[in-house]
């Protein structure tokens, strides 16, 4: 089996790309370990795929994958993972900030140590304060929420053990908080090395501060869907009782108001037209909707389920 597989998200790098594989190769050849190379061509609009063809043929097992557009690194690596071979799966971003060198001590990590994921740590960081300042703001925000005692969450460099990356799934901008997502599945044991950085040497940064907002909104979504996804019914189910009682308070106040109104010798319609009656109208209704949909979204998770999400880390069947 092929020890390690080396994911590298790819969109516009074409400079980098000769360095990087030339780099990758004299590190890998010298630690004697079995590796592949997976270029995940992310939509380029310039010659990386051209380059990446004629990688492919200068001798390292090298597997590639292009997208038809741009669709984020994060779709990029959830790629590369399903094509990988390896025992364990590094990834690296292609524009030559990170280091081929750390590679061979994060699989000793992995290997020997038992660690399920093993993340970069760009100590001393070679980026603008533009790109620097957010993200400090952000992992210190991840750290207190996620309770994961990491100081860099979105290094590119990370390593896996085979099984994590088979059981993720990441999408949008989750390549940031990736260590989250492997601990909700159950992957807890993660650990971090400090690794060297380097300035961009060709072309410039894909992100701004907007995938960076972006990445945000989708952490709460994230968390969201982590939480809800098996039993939605808690979330929708709960808000629709909610709006539901509170319209069955104000109607049964109203009922109240009426009885005592009649015999003040009031009419109908002036108790009717209270605005009061519309908001127990509303509440009414809306609790009805939250709850169908509530009903519906776990009619359709249940049904699902039964291609089983769930990460099975060990099976016993004498039957096959
Ligand atoms: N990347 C990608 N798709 C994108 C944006 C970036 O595959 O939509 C790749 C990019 O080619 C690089 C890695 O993701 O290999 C990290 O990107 P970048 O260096 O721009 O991020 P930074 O280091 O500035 O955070
Ligand atoms: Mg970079």
């Amino acid at each position: 089996m092929t020890q390690l597989s080396i994911v590298i998200p790819v969109y516009n790098e074409e400079e980098s790309l000769p360095e990087l594989q030339a780099w990758i190769s004299k590190v890998m050849d010298a630690s004697g370990l079995s590796y592949e190379l997976i270029y995940v061509d992310d939509g380029s609009t310039d010659g990386s795929w051209e380059v990446i063809q004629s990688l492919s043929r200068q001798g390292a097992c090298v597997k590639a994958v292009r997208f038809f557009r741009n669709y984020g690194k994060s779709a990029a690596l959830d790629t590369g993972f399903s094509r990988a071979a390896g025992e364990v799966v590094v990834t690296m971003d292609a524009d030559l900030q990170d280091s081929p060198e750390e590679i061979p001590e994060l699989y000793r990590m992995i290997r020997e140590e038992g660690y399920d994921l093993v993340s970069g740590w760009k100590r001393k960081r070679f980026d603008p304060l533009s790109k620097t300042l957010p993200s400090r703001f952000f992992n210190r925000v991840t750290r207190m929420l996620s309770g994961i005692k990491l100081h860099d969450f979105n290094c590119g460099l990370k390593a896996y053990a085979r099984k994590v990356v088979k059981n993720i799934h990441i999408y949008g901008e989750m390549h940031r908080y990736i260590p989250l997502i492997a601990k909700w599945n159950g992957f807890s044991k993660i650990g971090e090395k400090e690794v060297a950085h380097r300035p961009r040497k060709y072309g410039s940064t894909k992100f701004g501060l907007e995938r960076f907002v972006h990445g945000f909104l989708d952490l709460i979504s994230v968390s969201f869907v982590n939480r809800y996804r098996k039993n939605p019914m808690h979330f929708f189910g709960l808000l629709g009782t909610l709006s539901f009682v509170s319209g069955l308070i104000i109607t049964a106040w109203l009922i109240f108001e009426k009885i005592r109104g009649l015999r003040l010798g009031l009419h109908v319609r002036e108790i009717t037209n209270q605005p009061l009656f519309f908001l127990a109208l509303v509440a009414l209704i809306v609790g009805v909707q939250l709850f169908l949909t509530g009903f519906l979204a776990e009619m359709m998770t249940s049904s699902n389920s039964q291609k089983s999400d769930y990460n099975i880390e060990e099976e016993i069947n004498p039957g096959s």
